[in-house]
């Protein structure tokens, strides 16, 4: 009696199954958040109100169960969930179902013989909405919300490691906001900040979903481009510049025009490693800067 009272109030989705995998009970919990009651679903197959547990990970994991008595547990990582509850309104917007961490483990009778299975239900939607802003944050650059420079550099070796594996051309373009000493200096420190925004805002517009953009030190981003070419990254690095040189900055009710310059380098065999590839885009701004900024060189 005392147990069925916890059984029902606990703050986790209980169940438990017999060997043919049909419902023997069921807590409030799990009544709540399935809007199935307990009388309606007691005597029947799980996999009839819950079809989609009717794959053979589960059916390997119950089976091992009731053969071994060991303990199977689903993570949120890498299941996500394995009722396709409705989460909590809070965190709705993040996910489409619940998120769960479940296990799963033998019940035995007065033999000592394993004659269910339960299954204990966690919900734990509120850790991965906090994780999931976590990593989003970690990758991010606090003023212009592009990635930084940690996730790009992660992200350039993943390519490289594609380019060895598979020749997948890839490209960078290296971008220097011109002479941004003056900004700073002449309109103030919140102007500059303004200006790095805009610019972040304009290049991110103007690449393909598949590109990623990083802001790699103070008022320079950096480009990285899979599947382009030397050309097709220089035509792009082209178009940035005359769209920038376009663009028009407001601040304060003054408006002024940036320029920047472009470094391109292009992931081909002769490279030797990924620092090599952001020396040579470095190298390329460079002698954009040296021949009279606003414009593009390539490696
Ligand atoms: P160049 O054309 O040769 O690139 O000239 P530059 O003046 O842009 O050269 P430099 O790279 O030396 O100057 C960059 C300046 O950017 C120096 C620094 O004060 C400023 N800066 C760096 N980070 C920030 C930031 O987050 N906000 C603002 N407002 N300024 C920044
Ligand atoms: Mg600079
Ligand atoms: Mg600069």
């Amino acid at each position: 009696m005392i147990f069925e009272q916890v059984f029902n109030m606990i703050n986790v989705g209980l169940v438990i199954l017999d060997e043919d995998l049909f419902v023997c009970h069921w807590n409030r919990w799990m009544e709540l958040h399935s809007g199935i009651q307990a009388e309606n679903i007691i005597g029947s197959p799980i996999f009839k109100f819950f079809p989609n547990l009717d794959n053979p990970k589960f059916l390997r994991n119950c089976k091992s169960v009731f053969k071994f008595g060991n303990f199977s547990f689903f993570s949120q990582k890498l299941h996500h969930y394995l009722f396709p509850f409705k989460p909590d309104s809070t965190f709705g917007s993040e996910f489409n179902h619940m998120q769960q961490s479940c296990t799963m483990g033998p019940l035995r009778d007065e033999s000592n013989v394993i004659s269910n299975i339960y299954l204990a239900v966690q919900d734990v939607t509120e850790i991965a909405a906090y994780e999931r802003k976590l990593v989003e944050k970690n990758m991010q650059d606090g003023l212009t919300g592009v990635y930084n420079r940690r996730f790009l550099d992660t992200k350039i070796q993943e390519e490289f490691s594609r380019h060895k594996s598979y020749h997948r051309p890839f490209s960078l373009i290296m971008c220097d906001i011109d002479l941004f000493k003056n900004v700073n200096d002449t309109y103030g420190h919140q102007c500059g900040d303004v200006v790095i925004k805009q610019i972040a805002t304009k290049i991110e517009s103007m690449l393909r979903k598949t590109d990623f953009l990083a802001r790699y030190g103070g008022e320079e981003f950096c480009c990285l481009l899979p599947e382009a070419n030397l050309e097709a990254a220089c035509n792009l690095a082209e178009r940035l510049r005359q769209a920038i040189e376009e663009e028009e900055v407001n601040f304060d009710g003054q408006t002024l025009k940036i320029t920047v310059s472009f470094g391109v380098a292009y992931m081909h065999d002769g490279v030797e490693n990924a620092e090599t590839l952001l020396q040579m885009a470095d190298e390329a701004l460079y002698v954009a800067k040296k021949s009279g900024r606003n414009r593009v060189a390539a490696a």
